[in-house]
């Protein structure tokens, strides 16, 4: 049996194409089943991730934000509220960039009815993560990607993109679900809801089977959390225990959430 969006088993380069084909079956359904499989906690995750890296300023400058993989634009929105309320940042910029012109199109048609469309304050881009050349050297204060990367083909390459188009001492913050949960216990009962409910959820819900077992076996094969830390470091950032000169190894290199079910990574260019 084929799958609605045509493949069987890809090899690695193809990839790409059966990102684009998951991301635009799943587009408009997407907000309703990420509530439904993560049973609202990504919501958490992403409030978390957010009030961590308290985006806005309260100088006179205010900062350039890349949102990769910003989809619908739920981190977009997050960064654009704190900013405002927290920081009273009334500034503070978001480009919003996905690879699929699908779920860009749910972004912008959430910020179409948004101050911050009007104010000029979020923008939108189509462009892979792994070829930022639409975006100068040097640019942006903070990139975010959150449940991003692990669908990117070459995430390396994707990383080296992220410390090119950041300016020194800008951040790279990632959040995205973990292979493994380490309490063996939680890590069963972990992999049955994720292979066993929601790809059912997804027939059931979106109609669309196949593209909730891709995002569940893409978790899969997502590296560990102390992997994707040396692959952020190997891209030339500094870990959190790197920076301010020497090594800490009291200060872990990502932090865990629920269980670990997801982490969040981040990197500071020199
Ligand atoms: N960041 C949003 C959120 O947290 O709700 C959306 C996450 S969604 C699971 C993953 C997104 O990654 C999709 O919108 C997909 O189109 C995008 N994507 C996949 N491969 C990409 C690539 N190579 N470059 C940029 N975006 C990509």
């Amino acid at each position: 049996k084929s799958t609605h969006f045509g493949f069987q088993t890809v090899a690695e380069e193809q990839k790409a194409g059966r990102v684009a084909g998951v991301f635009s079956s799943v587009a408009a359904t997407y907000d309703t089943m990420n509530d439904l499989m993560s049973l609202g906690i990504h919501r958490l995750w992403k409030d978390h991730f957010v009030r961590s890296l308290n985006p806005g300023t309260r100088s006179r400058e205010s900062q350039k934000i890349l949102d990769i993989a910003g989809g619908t634009g739920d981190i977009a929105f997050r960064l654009l509220d704190h900013a405002t309320t927290i920081n009273h940042d009334s500034q503070t910029s978001v480009l919003v960039s996905d690879i699929n012109p699908d779920m860009l199109a749910e972004g912008r048609k959430r910020f179409s009815v948004s101050p911050y469309k009007a104010a000029g304050r979020v923008a939108f881009l189509e462009a892979n993560a792994e070829d930022l050349s639409a975006i100068n050297d040097n640019s942006i204060d903070l990139y975010t990607v959150a449940f991003g990367i692990r669908n990117f083909t070459h995430k390396q390459k994707a990383l080296a993109e992220a410390y090119r188009v950041l300016k020194p001492g800008g951040v790279f913050a990632c959040l995205e679900f973990t292979p493994q949960l380490r309490n063996p216990l939680f890590n069963a009962v972990y992999k049955r809801w994720s292979f066993g409910a929601i790809p059912l959820i997804g027939q059931v819900v979106a109609a669309d089977r196949d593209s909730y077992q891709y995002l569940v076996e893409s978790i899969e094969k997502f590296p560990s959390q102390e992997e994707f830390a040396g692959m952020i470091r190997k891209a030339g950032f500094l870990l959190p225990g790197q920076i301010g000169g020497a090594e800490d190894e009291g200060v872990k290199a990502w932090e865990d959430l629920t269980f670990g079910v997801a982490a969040i990574h981040k990197g500071v260019k020199p």
